[in-house]
């Protein structure tokens, strides 16, 4: 009992508990509850001088009493999320080798192959419905960090608990090991994982095909979340299995939906339409078109034709203006937004030229929204809005500062991670966090309650509106594009809900409920962090 995070309740055992277990002698007399644990977890975490410091104070009571751990994020979310998830969980992946104490996750070898399904027996739970998987080729804004991106999975499930009430004992986190070409992890002593170079082509396709294939045989009713694969696989791997197992890619699809939440919530502060806007983006991998993919379902059903919605976003990748005459070579996602244009180098000569309405930077290259620019983006808008979104905060292509100052408090501000408030002239700003958190928490648990073959892309449309709709006027008069995330849980909620009523609607739901019990189902469905008595 005291060894197993999901069943411990450490100090928290009562006197007739401890005599029943067998626990007399193995814990200390006094006996506390839940909330004077949870108040001295607290009075710890802040005690840890720095944000790795406390992931690892947390990481160690997630793997000591996962109650107490989920009730004090419930409790302080707002200081708890950007530990456990970005800002610092990217540092805590970097250092992953060297901070690690005991295994969460499932580890995966390409050396398993033909024994996949085998290995997942392993796992201690036999119900799990939501998996979250990585190999570890594009951590973050990070880079291939192989296995140490066994952060991210673990991180995201902790936020599907916490934010989105998904019991912790559905949650399974896994990274695929198929080496890394981060050379420096090669030579490094900590390393934890395989030191080869990736696997790729056909052997890299057949393990993935053999892993979805053992997860649909044993987990049955698992949601998979695809999570921070490389460019080239993510797109690939989300178009081969989309309709083969219930299954998204947040670094496509959540971020796709968070950043039209904030367009949206954006233009009810700007008052102007959807269908008017033309967004430049900064970066054309797997965040940017997945924004563009979605901004275009909007546009369409706002009433453009798809050619005309896709013809509203452009692209300034690493080689300047994605336009047609680059076609030959061209990724694949990034051919429907090759517009005939001539060549153009710069992002600024794009925004001089181009005279975008909205600014999206998901480069990963820090800095790049110069003070130039932000101020020419604020001279043919009055309020421009303009969402840096790289992570960690170190790339964010400006600060929440540089947005206000240069745009002279005129920007509607949206970043990846979190800023800190900003004076200008009197004035206090709140930068919005366009977090994936909002979104895929919400979209995961709407699609488990009814069992949802798929996760499709209206589903994605529907919660990006649903989250604007949720932004109040006092988050506006603020700056504010986004709820507060201390709103999280209700957030998650409001937004499984509309899901699952998506998925009942488009006949993807294996669970038929009537509309007006949808709220019961999702609200009946949710994990407390509360103890249980064994006694
Ligand atoms: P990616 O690797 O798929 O794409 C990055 C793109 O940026 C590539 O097309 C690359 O060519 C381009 N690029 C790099 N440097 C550039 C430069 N100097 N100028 C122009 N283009 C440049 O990565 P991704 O998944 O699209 O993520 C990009 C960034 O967005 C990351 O930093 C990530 O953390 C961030 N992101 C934020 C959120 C969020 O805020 N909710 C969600 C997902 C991703």
């Amino acid at each position: 009992m005291l060894a197993d995070p999901l069943l411990n309740k450490g100090t928290a055992f009562s006197d007739e508990e401890r005599d029943a277990l067998g626990l007399r002698g193995l814990l200390p007399p006094r006996i506390f509850t839940l909330d004077e644990q949870v108040n001295r977890a607290y009075s710890n975490f802040q005690r840890q001088p720095e944000p790795i410091d406390k992931y690892v104070f947390l990481t160690l009571l997630q793997n000591r009493n996962e109650t107490l751990f989920f009730k004090v994020l419930e409790t302080y979310p707002e200081e708890m999320i950007p530990i456990i998830y970005t800002p610092t969980v990217g540092q805590a992946c970097l250092d992953y080798g060297v901070i690690f104490r005991r295994p969460r996750g499932m580890f995966i070898t390409i050396r398993e192959r033909g024994r996949i399904a085998e290995v997942l027996r392993h796992w201690p739970q036999t119900d799990v419905r939501m998996i979250v998987v990585t190999d570890g080729e594009r951590i973050l804004g990070l880079g291939d960090l192989g296995v140490l991106g066994m952060g991210i999975p673990v991180g995201k499930l902790s936020l599907y608990t916490s934010c989105a009430g998904l019991h912790p004992r559905y949650c399974m986190p896994i990274t695929l090991d198929v080496g890394t070409n981060n050379e420096n992890l090669h030579n490094n002593s900590t390393y934890l994982g395989m030191s080869q170079h990736r696997v790729r082509g056909a052997e890299y396709d057949e393990f993935i095909e053999e892993f979805v294939t053992a997860v649909k045989t044993v987990f049955p009713k698992a949601l998979l979340q695809w999570e921070d694969f490389g460019n080239t696989n993510a797109f690939r791997l989300l178009s081969t299995y989309q309709k083969r197992i219930c299954s998204f890619n947040d670094d496509i699809q959540g971020t796709a939906a968070v950043a039209l939440a904030g367009v949206i919530s954006a233009l009810r502060v700007t008052g102007t339409a959807l269908a008017d806007q033309k967004i430049l983006f900064l970066g054309a991998g797997e965040a940017g078109t997945g924004i563009a993919d979605l901004f275009t379902a909007a546009a369409v059903d706002a009433g453009l034709d798809e050619t005309e919605a896709r013809q509203r976003c452009w692209f300034v990748d690493s080689q300047g203006l994605v336009v047609h005459d680059r076609l030959e070579g061209l990724a694949h996602h990034k051919i429907p937004y090759a517009h005939e244009h001539p060549p153009i180098k710069t992002l600024a000569e794009a925004v001089e030229i181009l005279r975008p309405t909205i600014l999206i930077g998901v480069s990963g290259t820090p800095s790049t929204f110069t003070e130039a620019i932000i101020a020419q983006m604020a001279e043919f808008n009055e309020r421009p809005i303009i969402f840096a979104l790289s992570n960690p905060t170190s790339k964010a292509e400006c600060t929440a500062e540089a947005a206000y100052r240069n745009s002279e408090g005129k920007a509607i501000f949206a970043s990846g991670s979190p800023f800190s408030a900003v004076e200008y002239q009197g004035q206090t700003f709140i930068p919005g966090q366009g977090n994936n958190v909002y979104i895929f928490p919400g979209v995961g648990l709407g699609a488990l309650v009814v069992e949802s073959a798929e996760v499709s892309e209206r589903m994605f449309l529907i919660a990006a509106r649903t989250l604007a709709e949720l932004v109040t006027d006092e988050d506006f008069a603020i700056g504010r594009i986004y709820p507060s995330l201390t709103r999280i849980r209700e957030v998650s909620v409001v937004i499984a809900i509309e899901v699952a009523k998506e998925a009942i609607r488009s006949g993807l739901a294996r669970i038929i409920i009537p509309d007006e019990e949808i709220e019961a189902a999702v609200n009946n469905s949710l994990y407390q962090p509360v103890y249980q008595s064994y006694a």
